[in-house]
Order: structure tokens, then C-alpha cells, then sequence
């Protein structure tokens, strides 16, 4: 199974990708989770987009799709792959096509998670990330069980940079401008499948495979 999972921040994207990963038993690849390791471990990559990052403006797409490039022709995306936060613009998009025809793995389905936009902006504003695992929790709708602590791993939780209201917006501005485009993209490619990403974790997922199932048959 080759997935896409599409979205503004805040969607979901990410606990869906990890859903998804144990069920199928493939790879989430999030180019997010990749360039903040790099900016923990301080390598060059990590330096080249930590500024981009703090400001909630997208990394120059020839990095992220050097990234993804490498990453894909991995072993373990053998049977498949879940790409979480990537790809985020037209270019990245058509780079995206060409690698896949490449190394032959067609995509099977764009997940288009719909949120608006307020919504968005009070579940980032809440959200707190553990320092060691990346786990999510949000003070109000999935707060831990020991404040600031990781229910996971014991880590400490914190606000990610571009989490702040401020960057927030600037954020949801290059998704409309930048990423909401591919829904149009994918539309005319037969591959878009638009779920609404409100309710549980649970419902949002079992919304997933219908329609899976659905266009399958
Ligand atoms: P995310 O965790 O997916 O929200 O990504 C966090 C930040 O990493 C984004 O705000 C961008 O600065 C950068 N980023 C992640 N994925 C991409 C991408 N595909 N293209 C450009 N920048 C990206």
C-alpha cells in the first residue's frame, strides 16, 4: 500500500500515518520528523532548514526531495509507504511522481484530511510533543497523565517552536497557498480520497479504510 496523507498542520496527519503504520505494517515517512531530528543532532541539514522551520515557512524543495529520494529506496518501504507531511508543493508533487515511477511504486491513495481552520489553530496552540519519542498529546483533548511528562516514555513534553500562534498562522497561510493546490492535483489523478478529520482518533481511522475498501471493489 502506497499512501499520501494530505492535510493542513494540525489535520491529524500524523496520528492517522502511525494508525496506518501498525495496520499495515509499513513505514510512516515524515519529512517533519526527519528535519527535526536533524536540527536536534545539529547536522548540516538540520542547519539549512531549522530557520525556515522556527518561522513556519517550508524548506526549499530541493532538500525535501532529496530526503524523500533516499528515503524511499530503503529497504523496509519494500511493501509499501505512508508519506506524512510530504509532498507539500506542486514541485515536490511531480519530483514525487518521477522518483515513484522510477523505483516502480505506484501511488494507491491520497488521504485528503479536511479541518477548518480555526479548529487548526486550537489544536496546535495546545499541542505538546515529547522531547524523546516525538509522542503528541494536547493540554485539553488528549492531555498526559503526569503534567509536561510523556505518558510513552517518561520524556519531557514540550511546545514545539512552530506550534505558537503566531508561526501557526503563517503556517496554515503556506498550506493554502503552497499545499492546497495537490488537492486539485490528485483530484485529476483519481487518487484523492477526502475524509472529514473530526471526531476520534478511532472514527477518523475506520473513515480511512472505508474508503480504501470502497474503491477497491
Ligand atoms: P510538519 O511536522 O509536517 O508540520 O513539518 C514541520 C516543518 O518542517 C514545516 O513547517 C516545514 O518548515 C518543514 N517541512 C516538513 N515537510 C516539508 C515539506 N514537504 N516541504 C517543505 N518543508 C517541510
Amino acid at each position: 500500500m502506497n499512501l499520501i496523507l494530505l492535510g493542513p498542520p494540525g489535520a491529524g496527519k500524523g496520528t492517522q500515518a502511525q494508525m496506518l503504520m501498525e495496520h499495515y505494517r509499513i513505514p510512516q515517512i515524515s519529512t517533519g520528523d526527519i528535519l527535526r531530528s536533524a536540527v536536534k543532532q545539529g547536522t548540516p541539514l538540520g542547519k539549512q532548514a531549522k530557520a525556515f522551520m522556527d518561522k513556519g515557512e517550508l524548506v526549499p524543495d530541493e532538500v525535501v526531495i532529496g530526503i524523500i529520494d533516499q528515503r524511499l529506496r530503503e529497504a523496509d518501504c519494500k511493501n509499501g509507504f505512508i508519506l506524512d507531511g510530504f509532498p507539500r508543493t506542486t514541485p515536490q508533487a511531480e519530483a514525487l511522481e518521477t522518483i515513484l515511477a522510477k523505483i516502480e511504486k505506484p501511488l494507491d491513495h491520497v488521504v485528503n484530511i479536511e479541518v477548518d481552520s480555526e479548529e487548526l489553530v486550537r489544536r496546535l496552540t495546545g499541542r505538546r510533543t515529547c522531547k524523546n519519542c516525538g509522542a503528541m498529546f494536547h493540554v485539553a483533548f488528549h492531555p498526559p497523565v503526569k503534567e509536561d511528562i510523556c505518558d510513552r516514555c517518561g520524556g519531557p513534553l514540550y511546545q514545539r517552536e512552530d506550534d505558537r500562534e503566531e508561526t501557526i498562522r503563517t503556517r496554515l497561510k503556506e498550506y493554502e497557498k503552497q499545499t492546497a493546490p495537490l488537492i486539485r492535483y490528485y483530484q485529476d489523478k483519481k487518487l484523492l480520497r477526502s475524509i472529514q478529520g473530526i471526531g476520534g482518533q478511532n472514527q477518523i481511522f475506520e473513515q480511512i479504510i472505508r474508503v480504501f475498501n470502497a474503491k477497491s471493489v
